[in-house]
């Protein structure tokens, strides 16, 4: 059983310059504006654009990118139906198998390393909630260790992944490339980023969405408010 952190990264190589004149370029072509194309003009016409709610300009230009998180996240981003999706599969893939260490891989949860830290306190210094917490952790680990031990033992015996997969819990790793338009981004970042959102898909939506502002998008972005 191995634990590892959930993430998400931008596949495509992003040129923020040629992404915002290709906006701009179908929004000045509803007003057959082209002549005012210029240094800085795609900025300030896409800001005024998204202002009013004219956004299906920004459907031309779609971002590829890869997320690494539990089989519950990735059941709640796949919801996002204007996307293109191609996702590990736990029918195919045999997690008895040298190429996925022979073990099974979990997503650690938001609360997971702080919860495991306090087994090291001293027992005259714990609280009753973390002694709570500590239980919580207990009961968490049994559940994916006799997941694990269940899903080789159902193998072992002759099952193949797509029966054995049926014990394996929501903190299952998956990997998934996911392919948006940047009205669809806009629309999952609204829903995702808030605090309404589950925590963990909202470090990954939120994290997204920095990693895109770093490329150069912050402007097709900037109404978008999160915590
Ligand atoms: C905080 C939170 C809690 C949630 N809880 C639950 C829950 O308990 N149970 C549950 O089942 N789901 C739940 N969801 C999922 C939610 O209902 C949506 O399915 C999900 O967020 C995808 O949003 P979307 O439809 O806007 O996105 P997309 O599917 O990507 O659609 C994008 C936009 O296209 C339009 N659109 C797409 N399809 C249609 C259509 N058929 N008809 C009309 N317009 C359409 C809409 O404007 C939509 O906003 C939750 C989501 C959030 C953020």
């Amino acid at each position: 059983m191995n634990f590892i952190d959930s993430s998400v990264e931008i596949i495509d190589d992003i040129n923020s310059d040629l992404i915002l004149k290709k906006i701009e370029l179908a929004l000045r072509n509803c007003y057959k504006s082209e002549n005012l194309i210029e240094d800085g003009s795609a900025e300030k016409l896409i800001k005024s654009c998204i202002n009013r709610g004219h956004e299906s300009p920004l459907e031309h230009v779609s971002i590829t990118y890869r997320v690494i998180c539990d089989r519950g996240v990735s059941h709640e981003w796949v919801r996002h139906r204007l996307a293109s999706y191609s996702q590990e599969s736990s029918r195919y893939c045999n997690y008895t198998k040298g190429k996925f260490g022979s073990e099974i891989t979990y997503i650690k949860p938001e609360w997971f390393d702080e919860y495991q830290s306090l087994i090291l306190k001293p027992s005259c210094d714990t609280t009753q909630e973390e002694y709570d917490k500590i239980s919580i952790y207990f009961a968490y680990k049994k559940a994916l260790e006799t997941a694990e031990l269940s899903y080789f033992t159902m193998i072992r015996n002759g099952a193949t992944p797509d029966i054995a997969r049926a014990v394996l819990p929501n903190s299952l790793k998956t990997d998934l490339v996911c392919t948006m338009n940047i009205r669809e981004l806009r629309n999952f970042f609204k829903l995702r980023c808030t605090k309404y959102a589950h925590p963990a898909i909202r470090k990954l939506a939120i994290e997204l969405l920095q990693k895109l502002k770093e490329k150069g998008l912050g402007i097709l972005f900037e109404d978008i408010i999160y915590d």
